[in-house]
């Protein structure tokens, strides 16, 4: 019998179905890339043609879509493999599959047509994480067997009930990079140990795109072309069920949903009552192989910015399937045994396979959940305490709009006031964006909008107890995300609809570029849109200065940090070339004729000063953090234009570092790995009027005292400096009390005997804490006097002394402190009034460090001004 299957095995062109009859005229994956399943690490141009010459060989039956391209030119696909009868009408099923998605207004009669005729849209997304290999070739390997399997009854129940799509490769870069590194590191045969060079990538690994994110946490957010050409096609399929396929540890099997907690609270009893039918039916297939599994642990599904949550939230069922990594093509465990290639391509070939039977099997019911939770949605918004939301419009205007665009991306339908807006007793100016709540996308609004997004008491007061412990928390992810939040944009929750006259918004066309004429200046007040202009109006050559102080002309008040283009100091067309610049980034220019100003600092001030195109390094490599130096790379150059070098951090000491203004040092363990000569020069330039930026563990590094770059420390969990491993011991010892001479002992407490001395506080996990700048600093320039910051780590700094330097921004007092997500009582009380953002002048130049990373994820726009504001003016200062 075993010896049969072997045969089997080795006679079949396709080793995960040996008994299946398959139609010669669809290619096998060897006849198009040269090697057999699980036989080598399909390449990203390799998927891309064999993908393609699936959809040439069943053009009834199968499409291919190009639906975004990657940062470094990489198409990614999308295969849409149905039957013949329904592909031939596709636009009209799409049509349909819209139509269910939107029950406002559907008719009774025609909701219950669309659920008879529609099919399941089953949506299978592969290898996000680009080290995470298997998915992609089971991907192939799904696509060939639903293409080409001959009287098969169940892959014919799925052609009948089903649309397919696979995506095949999520991160095509990222994978790329994994296999260079695999394939120069790989021995003449594949070498099973774990420690082996073609498994051990380096810096900074293939998880992440080419910038660096990590795009599973991306979807709301939509930085990533990747992410943004995700939510197009869920908008364009509305899938009813959508699958995420990663792996994980070598030494770990196969895991799949129920999700572990906690949940988000919008997912609804139907969808997890799906996640048990699917659970289920995986179980019963692994268990019938003998195949290890695990379900409800681990992953969990609360954070909207997954793969398989963001999906959720718009009725979707999203599912994450995790497979023990062979990180190569076998990987030794730790008992012993071998996990091939191919066994991972086997597990998620048969999850996957066995997902779309399930979905087809219970179409009818899958269909009409999801229209049930679109409904719901309307209703629940319809019928809840908040009914819109009114993000008001500031003097930022390009913050709205980005948040706007953001919302309208992923299908919530936002409205824009023509005129005022009333409620209550409140006015909101022209231009505000209502969000109501009663739309099929309501749930999705409440996760992105809401300022909290509560999580079960009962999961945290369990984390509380293990803490208590010392055991790890089960929190995997952040537990604060809120966009207005992060954005810096005021959003009042309105229990009744506000009155005055709205219209849909629609991701607004850049403005006519046109600047009214000025005989004196164009004044650009900072903030978000000014930034940008003037990191793109200094590479352009434009003169551009800025007011330290405040000052008011033509009536109108100009804050700090307003930005002053001149055109008797500038080319000729410079009205164009800056009106162009300007509309494109949505700042306002106000055009005066007179600097003859009528309170506060004049344009010809001293405190006025002049900016440069600032010439910018960005430390990379080890020992940075992948995702702190990524994400700086991107605000940086994508998001605001601004050209940067990057250079890794042992060939700093070969840089000249006169040729720069700025070098900005990612979050990191630095340890030595900067070195004292480095080290040297780096104050000398800092002296001789650098500007360093240090983000997160950075900050840290430079209150060494062989660094010595920042006048302050950070804190132990009992608010005792934490000691400094650069400096001697002896020095601190002796700087602890002794107990004193007469002290009565006291009665043994087992719980205090066993505190731990010299413990660092337990870290946030990622919650929104609000910060208290100071608006005469040029730093806090554009940012008002409040912002919310993402705070994860375990990272508290003493405020700097008044004699060193400047607090620009301090977390408020314990009672205000926390915004949203879970913060400890005592992290709380020891974060509170500490510092987040400090400027320490040092000789001509200064150090700005953050205590936390400001460009987190890419999303948190409040805290990336204050990076580009030390980018973009700590040179002119
Ligand atoms: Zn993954």
């Amino acid at each position: 019998m075993i010896a049969a299957l072997i045969l089997a095995a080795a006679i079949s062109p396709f080793p995960l179905s040996p008994s299946t009859r398959y139609d010669p005229r669809i290619p096998t994956l060897k006849q198009v890339a040269g090697h057999g399943v699980g036989e080598e690490i399909t390449t990203p141009d390799q998927i891309a043609a064999y993908a393609t010459a699936l959809a040439a060989a069943a053009p009834d039956r199968a499409r291919l879509l190009t639906y975004a391209q990657s940062e470094e030119g990489r198409p990614l696909h999308l295969l849409v493999l149905g039957s013949s009868e329904r592909m031939a009408r596709l636009g009209e099923v799409q049509a349909g599959l819209r139509a269910l998605a939107d029950p406002r207004g559907l008719a009774p009669a025609e909701a219950d047509r669309l659920v008879r005729e529609l099919p399941a849209v089953v949506w299978l997304l592969h290898g996000v994480h680009g080290n995470e290999v298997s998915s992609p070739d089971a991907a192939l390997a799904l696509a060939y067997h639903l293409l080409a399997a001959q009287d098969d009854p169940s892959v014919d129940l799925v052609r009948r009930e089903a649309i397919v799509l696979i995506d095949p490769l999520e991160n095509p870069d990222g994978r790329a990079r994994f296999l260079a590194s695999n394939r120069l590191g790989r021995a003449a045969s594949p070498d099973p140990e774990p420690a082996a060079a073609e498994h051990d990538e380096p810096w900074p690994g293939g998880r992440s795109n080419h910038y660096l994110f990590d795009m599973n946490r991306d979807w709301f957010a939509q930085t990533q072309p990747e992410t943004r050409g995700r939510l197009r096609v869920f908008l364009d399929w509305y899938p009813h069920v959508t699958v995420d396929l990663h792996e994980m540890g070598g030494d770990s099997t196969y895991f799949f949903a129920p999700p572990a907690k906690p949940l988000n609270p919008y997912l609804q009893p139907s969808q997890q009552a799906w996640h048990d039918v699917f659970g289920r039916a995986i179980a019963a297939q692994f268990d019938a192989r003998g195949v290890a599994y695990f379900a409800k642990e681990v992953f969990d599904s609360f954070y909207p910015g997954y793969g398989e949550t963001w999906p959720m939230m718009q009725g979707s069922v999203g599912m994450t399937f995790e497979q023990a990594s062979a990180r190569g093509l076998v990987w030794r465990r730790e008992d012993g045994t071998l996990l091939t290639y191919l066994d991972g391509i086997r597990s998620h070939f048969a999850a996957a396979l066995t997902t779309v039977e399930a979905a087809a099997r219970g179409r009818a019911k899958l269909l009409g959940d999801f229209l049930e939770f679109r409904r719901s949605a309307v209703r629940a918004g319809e019928q809840g305490p908040v009914r819109e939301y009114v993000l008001v419009a500031g003097a930022d205007t390009a913050r709205t709009r980005r948040l706007a665009d953001l919302l309208v991306a992923q299908g919530i339908e936002v409205r824009r006031a023509e005129g005022e807006l009333r409620s209550g007793g409140r006015v909101f100016p022209a231009g505000s964006l209502v969000v109501s709540l009663a739309q099929p996308s309501g749930r999705l609004v409440r996760n992105l909008l809401d300022p909290k997004v509560p999580m079960d008491e009962a999961f945290v007061k369990e984390q509380e107890r293990r803490r208590k412990k010392r055991l790890p928390d089960e929190i995997y992810d952040v537990t604060a995300w809120s966009l207005p939040l992060v954005f810096g944009v005021e959003c009042v929750s309105l229990g009744v609809p506000a009155t005055g006259a709205t219209r849909p918004y629609a991701a607004a066309a850049a403005a006519e570029g046109g600047l009214a004429p000025a005989k004196v200046a164009w004044l650009l007040p900072w903030g978000t849109g000014t930034a940008a202009v003037v990191a793109e109006a200094l590479q352009a050559g434009l003169k551009v200065r800025v007011a330290e102080a405040a000052f008011t002309l033509g009536g109108r008040r100009y804050p700090p940090g307003t930005a002053i283009v001149r055109p008797a100091e500038n080319p000729e067309g410079v009205r164009q070339t800056l009106g162009r610049i300007a509309a494109r980034h949505d700042a306002p220019a106000f055009a005066i004729d007179s600097g003859y100003v009528e309170d506060g600092i004049s344009l010809g001030s001293e405190r006025v000063h002049a900016l440069k195109a600032p010439r910018v390094l960005l430390a990379w490599d080890r020992p940075t953090s992948s995702t702190s130096a990524g994400w700086a790379r991107w605000v940086l150059e994508r998001r605001y234009g601004q050209p940067v070098t990057a250079v890794r951090v042992p060939s700093l000491c070969r840089v000249d570092l006169r040729r720069y203004d700025v070098l900005v040092l990612p979050s990191g363990e630095y340890g030595d790995a900067i070195g004292e000569e480095a080290v040297k020069r780096l104050r000398d330039w800092v002296r001789e009027g650098g500007t360093l930026v240090a983000l997160g563990e950075a900050s840290r590094w430079l209150t060494r005292e062989k660094v010595s770059l920042l006048a302050t420390h950070t804190e132990l969990r009992d608010g005792r400096p934490e000691p400094d491993p650069s400096a001697h011991d002896e020095k601190k010892d002796a700087a602890e009390k002794p107990p004193a001479k007469d002290a009565k002992p006291e009665p043994f407490d087992l719980d205090k005997a066993l505190q731990p001395e010299k413990e660092r506080p337990d870290a946030v996990p990622g919650a929104l804490l609000r910060v208290d700048l100071d608006p005469e600093q040029w730093l806090a320039a554009g940012a008002g006097d409040t912002l919310y910051a993402i705070v994860e780590s375990q990272r508290v700094f003493t405020p700097l002394k008044l004699d060193q330097g400047a607090n620009v921004g301090l977390y408020a007092k314990k009672d205000q402190v926390v915004a949203s997500g879970l913060v400890w009582d005592d992290v709380r009380d020891l974060l509170a009034q500490k510092a987040f953002v400090m400027s320490q002048p040092v000789g001509k130049g200064h150090v700005v460090a953050f205590a936390e990373d400001p460009n987190y994820r890419g999303y948190a726009e409040a805290t990336e001004l204050l990076f580009m504001n030390a980018v973009l003016l700590g040179p002119a200062y």
